[in-house]
């Protein structure tokens, strides 16, 4: 019932014209590809004296957050175009789990095989959309999963889970879509939570659906 009620907003919400292009800077395209660059940089690890297999994102800045800009610093203050305010989110567990991630097939241990690099998953959000880069995640029988297909997530301990800030749609299809899309694919937790709020309140899914669409 909860996946229809997605289905539902997702559907609602695409059929708005909610992508609004930022007042300058990079595309969500141009944004997406010079993460994957940055993001492919591994920082070192001072124990073990090798590369880490943990983004420095994580290890150093402490956040599954890419940076981006806001408007009047980037922009207005400073009218610099080669910067961007597309917020892109980086998920990314595997490395971060001590005894490993198992295959929700077979259970044999997945193993990392680099960012997904066809695309990022859109997600609808009440300041406007944000974007998921994921990763290929394999075990030694080849099934091949995305880092955020939910049977992945839900191999996570629950503290990592609530890391994750979206609902999707088709949660374990995310892995073979190919090329560009910035179609929406899923929800904030925030939006989540907005609707569940108003059913608890006894408010109609339309009138729900109304709120989110004017905030
Ligand atoms: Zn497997």
């Amino acid at each position: 019932r909860s996946y229809e009620l997605l289905q539902k907003l997702i559907g609602t919400l695409t059929t708005m014209d909610t992508v609004s292009a930022p007042m300058a800077g990079l595309s969500v395209e141009d944004t997406f590809e010079a993460h994957l660059i940055s993001l492919a940089g591994r920082a070192a690890s001072p124990s073990s004296g090798s590369g880490s297999d943990i983004a420095s994102l994580y290890s150093v800045l402490k956040t599954f957050w890419l940076p981006s800009c806001s408007d009047y610093l980037g922009f207005t203050a400073s009218g610099n175009q080669s910067v961007t305010t597309h917020r892109f989110f980086f998920w990314d567990p595997q490395p971060l789990v001590f005894n490993g991630v198992a295959c929700a097939v077979c259970t044999a241990p997945l193993t990392n095989r680099g960012r997904i690099t066809s695309g990022a998953l859109g997600v609808y959000d009440l300041t406007g959309p944000f974007y998921i880069i994921g990763c290929v995640y394999a075990c030694t029988n080849d099934h091949v999963h995305a880092s955020t297909d939910e049977s992945v997530r839900r191999a996570l301990p629950q503290s990592l889970q609530g890391e994750f800030p979206a609902l999707l749609l088709d949660n374990d299809r995310c892995v073979t879509r190919d090329g560009w899309s910035s179609e929406l694919r899923g929800v904030s937790r925030a939006v989540w939570n907005l609707v569940q709020g108003g059913l608890r309140a006894g408010l109609e899914v339309d009138i729900i659906l109304r709120v989110v669409r004017a905030v």
